[in-house]
């Protein structure tokens, strides 16, 4: 009895002083749970609205098992559908304390109009660089917003970054991803970063001519990996051990991200939420690093578990297949 009181005991410290996080799929769509060990949660965007309720109910089944009640802080990254879709159909399920964005539109639609209906009826908060979400237990930097980048390097970034010189800048995108928020979530030594769905051009500002947010331990891979983000410039340049693309069968999951990563130096794994058909066999991840790899979805979810030394571990909720990755 005692010895089972001081498992007990010890376990539920030892997820007090642990950041866990949930990649929910949305069928290349965004919605990752942050869950602080002073027990405050954060969304990271909602998936898409529609198909009867399928990134609400994955949403709300993810909370379900990490025993979170209520979305302390609700964050959206951008306005588009894979990402702000979902939010009235999550709002009917679960209740949301506070939203934050990046402000006004520069694309419009029904999507739009359905999430502005939504929001009206939330505290809400803009978010531009340089502001952080009052997430208790954990920093969490805004690091772009509306197409502008910090000014000033963060605390363990301003290195010279000598890739800079081979950088090819593209077309600018003139929708929302180059307005997207970019975040940096940090947790004592842990860091790790989430840069949304921001657009190649806006990421090189992030990294050159000086690398302004240093290094972190978990990529969670910009735009889902599609082509049109994730400059090796600012890939290489943040180091990071692991990443985690969040990736549908037919949404990103680009070869040039893999290339990129797989050609990053210090990068051990990339894990996924699906298995992604341009990929094939040669550019996907084996398969228990995969949540999702077969076309008839399950929407299972990947876990992650930072600690304060900076350890982070990967887990794969469909078999339980987990990995550490210590610094
Ligand atoms: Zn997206």
């Amino acid at each position: 009895m005692r010895i089972i009181l001081l498992l007990l005991i010890a376990a539920l410290a030892a997820s007090a002083q642990s950041l866990r996080i949930y990649a929910i799929d949305t069928e290349g769509g965004k919605a990752t749970l942050y869950v602080s060990p002073s027990g405050e949660s954060m969304l990271i965007d909602t998936g898409y609205a529609g198909f009867a309720n399928r990134d609400a109910d994955r949403i709300v089944k993810a909370a379900n098992e990490a025993g979170v009640k209520r979305i302390n802080h609700l964050v959206m990254t951008h306005f588009h559908a894979d990402h702000i879709g979902g939010v009235p159909q999550l709002l009917a399920k679960l209740p949301v304390d506070h939203i934050y964005d990046h402000g006004e539109a520069v694309e419009n639609g029904a999507v739009m109009a359905a999430y502005l209906g939504a929001r009206k009826n939330l505290p809400y908060t803009v978010l531009r660089a340089g502001d952080s979400v009052p997430v208790k237990g954990l920093q969490v930097d805004v690091v772009s917003a509306d197409g502008k980048a910090i000014k000033k390097a963060m605390k363990g970034g301003g290195q010279a970054n000598p890739l800079c010189a081979s950088y090819k800048a593209m077309e600018q995108d003139k929708g929302e991803n180059a307005h997207s928020l970019a975040l940096i979530i940090t947790f004592g030594k842990l860091r790790i970063s989430d840069l949304g769905d921001l657009f190649w051009n806006q990421e090189y500002d992030l990294a050159c001519p000086t690398n302004l947010l240093g290094t972190v331990d978990l990529y969670m891979t910009t735009h889902h990996g599609t082509k049109t983000s994730g400059p090796s410039q600012i890939v290489h340049a943040l180091h990071p051990r692991v990443a985690l693309m969040n990736n549908g069968a037919t949404k990103g999951g680009s070869v040039e991200a893999w290339s990129t990563l797989r050609q990053a130096p210090g990068l051990t794994d990339i894990w996924q939420l699906h298995y992604s058909n341009v990929g094939g066999k040669d550019h996907n991840a084996p398969e228990q690093f995969i949540a999702n790899p077969a076309e008839a979805c399950t929407g299972e979810w990947l876990e992650v578990t930072g600690l304060i030394d900076g350890t982070v571990t990967m887990k794969n909720h469909r078999n339980g297949f987990s990995k550490t990755y210590k610094r």
